[in-house]
C-alpha cells in the first residue's frame, strides 16, 4: 500500500474513533469496538513488544510486553498492531510477532508490512491535520522563533522546542523520537541535533 492509502484508511478510523483529542486515550475504544481482545503480557524476551494474532474462533487479540516502560513507545506499539489489525494484514500472514527492531518509530522499516504498520501508526497518533495545526498555532505564539512556518532546531531555538516537544508529546501520547520524524517528515522541521 502507498502511504496516502495507508492515510485514507486512518482517516476513515479517526472519523469512526477519534472524534477530540489524542488517539491514544481512544486505543483501548477502538479494540472493544473491533472486538478485539487486548492483553498485556509478561515475556522474558526482551525483544518483544507486540504481538497481532487471531484465536479459534477468528477472534482478534492484540497482546503488548507489559514491560515496556515509556507511554509513547506502548501507544506506538498497540497503534502498530492496530494498522497489521485494520490493513488487512492478515491475508499475508496469520500471526505477527513484532519485535523492538521491527517497529520503528523513527525510520522507514526494511520490511513491507512493518513499514506499513508504523506509518499507519505514526498517522493515528499524530493525523497530519492535527499536528500541523498545533505546531504551527505554537510558532506563531512563540517569541523567540522567528519563522512561523518552519522550525530549524539549533543552539537558540533548543529552549522554545523543548516546550513544544513537551507539550505535543503529552497531547499526542508519542515518544520524542517519534514527534521528530513525524515533524520532518512533514516538512514542518529540520534538527541541527
Ligand atoms: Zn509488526
Amino acid at each position: 500500500m502507498t502511504n496516502n492509502e495507508i492515510e485514507l484508511e486512518v482517516l476513515k478510523i479517526l472519523d469512526k474513533y477519534v472524534q477530540r483529542g489524542g488517539s491514544h486515550k481512544q486505543l483501548l475504544k477502538i479494540m472493544q469496538a473491533e472486538g478485539i481482545k487486548f492483553k498485556e503480557v509478561s515475556v522474558s524476551n526482551d525483544n518483544f513488544l507486540g504481538a497481532l494474532t487471531f484465536g479459534k474462533n477468528n477472534n482478534p487479540y492484540i497482546m503488548v510486553n507489559q514491560s515496556i516502560n515509556n507511554t509513547g513507545r506502548r501507544n506506538f506499539t498497540i497503534a502498530h498492531e492496530l494498522g497489521h489489525y485494520f490493513l488487512n494484514h492478515r491475508l499475508l500472514s496469520p500471526v505477527f510477532l513484532c519485535q523492538d527492531s521491527q517497529i520503528n518509530e523513527d525510520r522507514v522499516s526494511e520490511i513491507l508490512l512493518e513499514r506499513e504498520a508504523n506509518y499507519f501508526a505514526t498517522c493515528l497518533l499524530m493525523p497530519e491535520q492535527k499536528i500541523k495545526s498545533a505546531f504551527l498555532a505554537m510558532l506563531r505564539y512563540s517569541k523567540i522563533i522567528k519563522t512561523k512556518t518552519f522550525l530549524i532546531v539549533n543552539n537558540k531555538t533548543y529552549g522554545s522546542w523543548c516546550k513544544i516537544k513537551n507539550d505535543l508529546m503529552k497531547r499526542y501520547g508519542v515518544s520524542e523520537a517519534a514527534l521528530r520524524y513525524r515533524l520532518i517528515n512533514l516538512r514542518l522541521a529540520e534538527f541541527e541535533f
